[in-house]
């Protein structure tokens, strides 16, 4: 049995008996793991209040070699961010980044997808802009540290840049856009129709360039649907996340 000690991020917790509690973690060194903390819910538990959903820390535990659920022996908070429990569309982004790391995540080191969570985590605490923009952002880029990118600037065809004024798809299953000249090859149903200011908004959504507009989102709707069916091909393989529904709830 081996002690480890790693940066954590707490994804989900889970009441266990009378007194324990079970924690899904996103850590540095390991990956995604779960751990048992016994006697987190009694009053006087030397974990105190801190083991909740998004909150950061050191965690100590006892690896149980073939075990998949290990003994917490510490933890030394980081960042609590329970201010986003105040408000229910930060809480509903936080609830889809940790999601997504909770469902799609390895139980392996991945030092770009922990960087990126806590990144987008911080932006939703802190967000003073649109949070829907906020959300969107983060979301793509955590896609996108899972190793799924959508291209837009050029067809995923031809890998001609479509014109600027042009309709064109949005093609799942090669996760990029069609231009109209390639559109009668692509022959499958997983096409959405792109009108030009939406395949710009996607752009900009994808951008991660200083200075870019960081207005409010104007096609809400087709954002999230791009979004949602962008994970649901690549990711959910049609297992929809939980909250996205809740967040799209909020949204309206
Ligand atoms: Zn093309």
């Amino acid at each position: 049995m081996a002690l480890l000690t790693t940066e954590a991020t707490i994804l989900k917790t889970y009441e266990y008996s009378e007194t324990s509690k079970i924690l899904r973690l996103f850590t540095r060194d390991a990956g995604l793991c779960s751990v048992i903390a016994k006697g987190a819910r009694r009053p006087k538990s030397r974990f105190g209040g801190l083991l909740e959903p998004f909150t950061d820390g050191v965690a100590t535990f006892y690896v149980k070699e073939g075990r998949e659920l290990h003994t917490l022996s510490g933890f030394e908070l980081g960042c609590e961010r329970q201010t986003l429990g105040g408000q229910l569309v930060r809480y509903a982004g936080a609830g889809l980044l940790t999601e997504i790391v909770l469902r799609f995540a390895a139980s392996t080191a991945d030092e770009r997808l922990f960087a990126q969570l806590r990144r987008g985590l911080d932006r939703l605490v802190d967000e003073q802009g649109d949070l829907e923009r906020a959300i969107l952002e983060e979301t793509w880029r955590l896609t996108k540290s899972l190793g799924f990118a959508p291209s837009v600037d050029a067809c995923s065809v031809c890998n001609e840049p479509p014109p600027a004024d042009q309709v064109t798809h949005f093609d799942l299953a090669n996760g990029g856009v069609v231009c109209n000249r390639c559109r009668p090859q692509v022959n499958h149903p997983n096409l959405l129709r792109l009108a030009p200011e939406e395949r710009a908004e996607l752009a900009e959504l994808l951008s991660e360039a200083v200075g870019r507009h960081l207005g409010r989102v104007e096609g809400g709707q087709t954002q999230r649907r791009l979004l949602r069916e962008f994970i649901a091909y690549h990711l959910a393989e049609q297992r929809p996340l939980n909250s996205f529904r809740f967040l799209e709830g909020r949204l309206g």
